[in-house]
């Protein structure tokens, strides 16, 4: 706090000098000095830097104290990055001060701890890497550094990305901004919960089946799931390759949209990387929805559904249809395989991506009497989810079950991505619930897996069929947690995506309530 301050009277002196620039950076001082600096959008907090109203070391700053002073019971970060981040902060100041443009320059984010920082460590929610110090940044992180932002820190996660509650962490459970004995989702749940709670402007999560857009659903944020290869996976630890992809959290469309931006485009070290050219997605956002072919698949109005999604949701289509979308009922009729078939495929490549955690290469190592029990008990480290995909997808890939199981998820995979292609010729973007409940309680599905997968249920068909989408708040359940509308989009057309839910959520007010934590 002192550090804005003190802005403040060098600016009076300043302009006791003539300077109105600095006036008026100072009198916007005093008008910030008041409020939480914390309850700024991403956007607003990028205008108070560049205007000299507030410096990036004081939003840092007072980001880490809200983080000591709440994250005890939310539990959203396993590390704090706080000197480096000060650093950081320090050096986009000087850039702020000498003009400096970038689009994140000063802003504090959180990144999901899946995700590799140069000197931080990464642990992927797993005591399969405690103490894993990567030697590299993954590309999102050089990507959001080169934009000026401030890393705070790692956010919790399910273990490998592998959950819907952020409880599948070997470290935390991580708990609901809304509400603290309601989960905030997962797997990227930390990062979720911290954007919410006010302890980062934005975050970085990651997308397999819904793990950025469920959380996000069930925090009240805009959460974007973008096409795969859109973003590029180098450096992010890898759960099952042909269906992970990077996302972002914010708490607007227009927060999302900056993050989106500083991550997406082209990299030659991913092999699925698209080198198409990247659009202005910023500049994409005008809030005009007239004309917009919006389709509503029967297929996700099932039983099972809690009713106020289910109203909210519709409420929200009617909304957009106000707005001049026109509504098309569609069909989605593979929609009912989803959910095998994405658990026959995912832990397949998960067992085969995490076959590399023996000991040898990273992270701890249990000694055995010789190798082989070494190996052993050192991959006893992975917890009982992690454990359970691994011999799913082993099974599915052995001899004499690879044709029937993986390979006819293959085949039904094709299906479902099929009814996206014949669905996208007839409309611009599909509107769903994201998730068919509102946040559950902590412990309430942790023993039945079946019912922790169901929670994906409506979010698995989009990584399956490589589109895009996203979630965006669409309401509050009658115990005051957020709902989510899903609004999916073909291939590469974030733009129109983005769009439409910014014409929605300027037409609303959800994206203003804000959890008093
Ligand atoms: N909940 C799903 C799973 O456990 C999706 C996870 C994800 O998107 N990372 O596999």
């Amino acid at each position: 706090m002192h550090k804005i301050s003190s802005k403040f009277n060098q600016c009076w002196r300043i302009e006791f000098l003539g300077n109105w620039r600095e006036l008026n950076a100072g009198l916007c001082a005093l008008f910030f000095i008041r409020m939480d600096l914390t309850k700024l959008t991403l956007t607003e907090a990028r205008d108070a830097l560049r205007g000299g109203a507030v410096s990036s070391v004081a939003l840092t700053q007072i980001s880490l104290d809200r983080i000591v002073a709440v994250d005890n019971s939310l539990k959203s970060y396993l590390t704090l990055s706080d000197e480096l981040a000060l650093e950081q902060a320090a050096e986009a100041d000087k850039r702020l001060a000498e003009g400096g443009q970038a689009p994140l320059l000063g802003i504090p984010v959180a990144v999901k701890d899946i995700i590799s920082t140069k000197g931080i460590p990464t642990t992927a929610g797993s005591k399969i890497l405690q103490g894993f110090v990567p030697p590299y940044n993954a590309y999102v992180v050089d990507r959001l550094r080169e934009s000026g932002a401030v890393l705070l820190g790692k956010t919790n996660t399910d273990e490998f990305a592998m959950g819907s509650s952020t409880e599948n962490s070997a470290y935390v459970t991580t708990r609901n901004p809304w509400n603290l004995d309601r989960v905030p989702g997962g797997s990227s749940g930390g990062s979720a919960a911290a954007v919410a709670a006010r302890l980062a402007f934005g975050a970085l999560g990651t997308d397999t089946g819904g793990s950025v857009r469920q959380p996000a659903s069930f925090c009240g944020l805009v959460g974007l799931r973008p096409t795969y290869g859109r973003v590029s996976r180098w450096g992010v630890i890898a759960f099952a390759s042909s269906l992970d992809q990077v996302g972002t959290f914010g708490r607007t469309v227009v927060d999302c949209t900056a993050m989106f931006q500083a991550v997406a485009g082209y990299d030659r070290r991913d092999s699925t990387s698209l080198d198409d050219p990247l659009p202005d997605y910023d500049g994409a956002l005008n809030g005009d929805v007239q004309g917009l072919r919006v389709g509503v698949p029967k297929e996700y109005f099932i039983e099972g559904i809690e009713p106020a999604v289910e109203a909210a949701v519709r409420t929200a289509i009617a909304k957009l249809e106000q707005l001049g979308a026109e509504i098309v009922e569609i069909s989605l009729p593979h929609t009912r395989y989803a959910l095998p078939v994405y658990y026959l495929i995912a832990p397949a490549e998960a067992s085969a991506n995490l076959a590399r955690y023996d000991g040898i290469r990273y992270g701890p190592r249990l000694d055995g009497q010789d190798m082989i029990d070494s190996v052993k008990q050192t991959r006893s480290l992975f917890g009982p989810e992690v454990k359970r995909r691994i011999m799913l997808g082993t099974y599915a890939l052995s001899a004499g079950y690879y044709d029937e199981y993986y390979g006819r998820a293959l085949k039904v995979r094709s299906l479902i991505k099929q009814d996206f292609q014949l669905a996208f010729e007839e409309v611009d973007v599909i509107a769903c619930p994201t998730s068919p409940t509102t946040a559950f309680k902590v412990g309430e599905r942790s023993d039945d897996p079946l019912s922790m997968y169901l929670a994906d249920i409506f979010t698995l068909s989009v990584n399956l069929s490589a589109c895009c989408a996203l979630s965006v708040p669409c309401g509050f359940d009658e115990l005051g947690l957020p709902i989510g509308l899903q609004l999916i989009g073909n291939t590469l057309q974030e733009a129109t995506l983005l769009n439409a839910a910014y014409a929605y959520e300027q037409a609303t007010e959800w994206h203003k309530e804000s959890p008093d934590l």
